[in-house]
């Protein structure tokens, strides 16, 4: 046996199979690149569904976090610790607003969120009790809980896990009609992913979020965008809501802002709306840790500097001029996305998703695919323009390669 069936026969027997990996088994990374325990290098095309924006092993976070375990890692929240301020204080002033709720996953942001608008809507809004409603979008993905599940529209998700929480809406993505008939009296916010990652990489229509925005100020209505995987960097800017002037009143975030080195997520909003909590009305013994906040931290002073949203930009708009070169053949029947985020649909005489995946990775190339026929491609914001040219030449190998 290699070492690669023996890591795979293990996790087979020992671990639930609640994920389908590719079969290669990762030893180190460094950069948009990973080897495997045979030595055998792969250009990561995937960056952890964006955790890794700025790439695995980056100097400043690994030293960030390195500094931060010879100090002190964990505290609780029952005592304040040096880095904790610090931390809000950055996170507040990158997002354009005045409070932090750190949590340690993005499901568990995306229930502090809910938890908070229907705080929101009983304390402040004035909405009956046990009314509040939260209207979502189909195809979204928020997580994984109980209560995130109960509003999903994907049957592998939810099926097997009801009784399902109530108090939740689901309309149409992009369908601003829709969202207008669905915004009640009742309604306390509105929960969208600016653009559905997870859906196959499904940008909104233009001036949906914007309308979004105008409805959910008209009625009183909190407008909380899920930039868990579209935010910090990914698509060309801090956050994808900017691509149209919009900021919602709620922003959660994760994956990337624990840097690929610890989870760290948040809610991030106004003094109106995450003001509603007293103490022991929420909490997290994880949540906004020493550890957690040097490196987001680090992460918030790297995004500062605007590098890398320059970088996801200008090589995105070379990603997607190179996809939709590729759209004109028989392979690729849609290519969507915006910066250095794309979904590109297969056509079916090609494979399927998880075969293109299959192929890619025997050519040194690590992708993931959703939903049956897309693939989706998010390399680490760190990636060369030489290392991105070299992946989509493989990409094309394997598309003409049938
Ligand atoms: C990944 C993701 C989540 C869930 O984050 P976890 O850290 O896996 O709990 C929520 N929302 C979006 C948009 C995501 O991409």
């Amino acid at each position: 046996m290699t070492a690669t069936e023996r890591t795979i026969a293990a996790a087979e027997k020992h671990s639930a199979h609640n994920y389908h990996p590719l079969p290669v088994v990762v030893a180190t990374a460094q950069g948009a690149w990973m080897t495997d325990v045979e030595g055998r290098r792969y250009l990561d095309m995937l960056a952890g569904y964006s955790a890794l924006n700025f790439g695995h092993g980056h100097r400043r976070l690994i030293n960030a976090a390195k500094e931060q375990l010879d100090r002190v890692t964990l505290t609780s929240r029952a005592f304040h610790h040096d880095r904790f301020g610090e931390f809000c204080t950055a996170l507040t002033e990158l997002c354009g607003m005045e409070m932090v709720l750190p949590m340690n996953t993005g499901a568990e942001a995306v229930e502090t969120a809910l938890k908070t608008a229907r705080k929101w809507g009983y304390r402040v809004k004035g909405v009956p009790d046990g009314k509040a409603k939260i209207v979502v979008a189909d195809n979204n993905f928020h997580g994984r809980t109980t209560t995130i599940i109960s509003f999903s529209t994907d049957e592998e998700a939810r099926a097997d896990y009801g009784p399902y929480t109530p108090g939740f809406e689901i309309v149409p993505y992009g369908d601003l009609a829709a969202m207008e008939a669905a915004v009640d009296e009742h309604t306390v916010a509105v929960l969208l992913e600016p653009i559905q990652g997870e859906a196959g990489v499904l940008v909104p229509p233009p001036g949906y979020l914007a309308g979004v925005r105008r409805l959910t100020r008209e009625r009183n209505v909190l407008f909380m965008a899920d930039e868990i995987q579209s935010g910090l960097g990914r698509t060309g800017r801090t956050f994808a809501c900017e691509h149209e002037d919009v900021v919602p009143d709620v922003y959660i975030l994760g994956k990337a802002l624990g840097g690929g080195v610890v989870p760290v997520s948040a809610v991030v909003s106004s003094r109106d709306v995450l003001g509603v909590y007293r103490p022991g009305e929420h909490g997290s013994t994880f949540g906004g840790n020493p550890l957690a906040c040097a490196v987001a931290l680090e992460v918030i002073a790297i995004l500062r500097s605007g590098e890398y949203q320059e970088r996801a930009a200008r090589l995105g708009e070379h990603l997607h001029h190179e996809l939709n070169l590729l759209t004109g053949g028989p392979a690729v029947t849609a290519v969507r996305g915006r910066g250095l985020w794309a979904g590109v649909d297969i056509a079916p005489e090609i494979g399927t998703g998880r075969e293109v995946s299959e192929r890619l990775m025997a050519r040194g190339v690590l992708v993931k695919d959703t939903h049956g026929a897309t693939i989706r491609i998010a390399p680490p914001l760190v990636i060369s323009k030489e290392d991105l040219d070299w992946g989509l030449e493989r990409l094309r190998e394997v598309l003409t390669a049938g």
